[in-house]
């Protein structure tokens, strides 16, 4: 990208977009719920689409001069429903500005104020907005949990169906953040159809697997469907709902007036950008290996002794499971990756001993080192790597006592300083990295 106004008019945060520019590209992004968007992404992102008012939808809008931006987003919604395949009986609308509004754009557009909806726990791998207390879904709504199996951590289907028919929820919501196996979303539906409930899937990290053909599509039978478009797709950030005809009007109105005013037009071009970019053959190929790299990555840190939650992964994410160490190591782990370069989150496991912000899991993803180009065999020396990391950090321990965490952290991240083994592995990072171009960046 080419940055002179900027350079001239603003050195100081052309100087931290170019900091920024220079980590993303040294080290590995392994976070799974990021990728690169392309320099067209951005370009159309960055554009001075970025002027207009739009409110309201094409055809009928609040303000004049709507004439292209109506073009431009309807050519994104035309494309939206080309890269899912489907026909008239789905309405999408692109106007969301993320995923959390979006969220709440379907529950407010689709449900009454208190009314109960089912979803997946956070600390199992739920979003912030499928009811977590301290989101405003978990306050406006009433939400019932459920879990993964103890034993397996994966879905159990038969307890969700249960439940459903315990709680007669009017919505309920698959599709995860933190979930590395394949979701049966045909059986989700019929759980919900089956007490006339609504189906949601929330596939925000998979929408580009399931674009690819790697992981089964939500469509054509559920009901409502959320996903991001920062994730796997590799567009700007933002949001799409599909719903089918029927619901049209109340999740367009959910989205607008109900959650949001004027639409980021300027964003809504870069999801056509990053829509006809998941129709080629190259982005296929690209999810193809994201399958195949988390594989790798998984068998890598598996043969180094790791134990890794449901063991192993079908889709771009795993975690690693670091009770085996002790609990509330999450964070310990992510501060010493991140000091040689591997920049990961630190995550609630399922039946976690620790509370969630010194969590005993942490969280790994191939989509952005997929996108650089990255393959099986440098997998394998990432997990080797990684291992290595947390082999040796895993096992400073997390005291129990609450007060003492943050100062037990703030003493560890102080200790990676010049610590040979980050030394040793940050140098094996970079060169490793090296080797790769960064979308987007260079
Ligand atoms: C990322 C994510 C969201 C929220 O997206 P933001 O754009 O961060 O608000 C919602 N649901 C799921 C499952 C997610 O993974």
């Amino acid at each position: 990208m080419n940055y002179e106004h900027l350079k001239k008019e603003d050195p100081e945060v052309y100087e931290l977009i170019q900091k920024e520019a220079g980590r993303q590209k040294e080290g590995l992004e392994m976070i799974p719920s990021e990728s690169y968007a392309s320099a067209a992404v951005l370009e159309a992102t960055g554009s001075i689409l970025n002027n207009k008012y739009a409110e309201n939808y094409p055809g009928r809008r609040y303000y004049g001069g709507c004439v292209n931006v109506d073009l431009v987003e309807r050519l994104c919604q035309k494309r939206a429903k080309e890269a899912f395949g489907l026909g008239d009986n789905y309405h999408v609308n692109v106007q969301p500005y993320s995923g959390s509004p979006a969220n709440l754009a379907v529950y407010v557009g689709l449900l009454n104020l208190g009314d109960t909806i089912m979803a997946l726990r956070l600390d199992h791998g739920g979003h912030l907005t499928h009811g977590n207390p301290a989101n405003l879904s978990a306050k406006a709504f009433k939400f019932v949990h459920y879990e993964v199996n103890a034993k397996t951590e994966t879905l159990d289907y038969d307890a969700i169906e249960k439940l459903a028919f315990e709680h007669k929820p009017k919505l309920i919501v698959s599709g995860f953040t933190s979930y590395p196996r394949i979701i049966d979303f045909k059986r989700m539906h019929e759980i919900a159809k089956s007490i006339g409930a609504i189906s949601m899937v929330d596939m925000s990290h998979i929408s580009g697997l399931i674009i690819g053909g790697v992981h089964p599509s939500p469509f054509p039978f559920t009901d409502v469907v959320m996903t991001t478009t920062h994730k796997t797709l590799r567009g700007p950030r933002g949001a799409m709902i599909f719903c089918k005809k029927e619901y049209k009007e109340q999740i367009d109105k959910g989205v607008f007036p109900g959650m949001q005013g004027g639409p980021h037009e300027h964003t809504i071009a870069g999801i056509a950008v990053a829509l006809k970019e998941s129709m080629t053959p190259e982005f296929k190929e690209y999810t193809e290996q994201i399958i195949k790299n988390t594989k790798a990555l998984a068998e890598s840190l598996m043969e180094e002794g790791l134990k890794l939650i449901s063991g192993g992964s079908d889709n771009h994410l795993l975690m690693i499971d670091l009770r085996p160490f002790g609990p509330g190591r999450g964070i310990f782990i992510e501060k010493a990756l991140e000091a040689a370069e591997i920049s990961v989150n630190k995550q609630p496991i399922p039946n976690d001993p620790s509370p969630p912000f010194y969590p005993s899991g942490i969280r790994l993803g191939t989509p952005a080192v997929t996108s650089r180009g990255m393959k099986e065999q440098e997998m394998q020396k990432a997990g080797k790597l990684i291992a290595r990391i947390v082999k040796e950090f895993a096992l400073t321990e997390m005291p129990l006592d609450r007060e003492k965490r943050a100062s037990a952290v703030k003493e560890f991240a102080a200790s990676l300083e010049n610590h040979p083994t980050i030394k040793e592995v940050k140098s094996q990072v970079i060169a490793l990295a090296s080797k790769f171009s960064v979308p987007g960046v260079d």
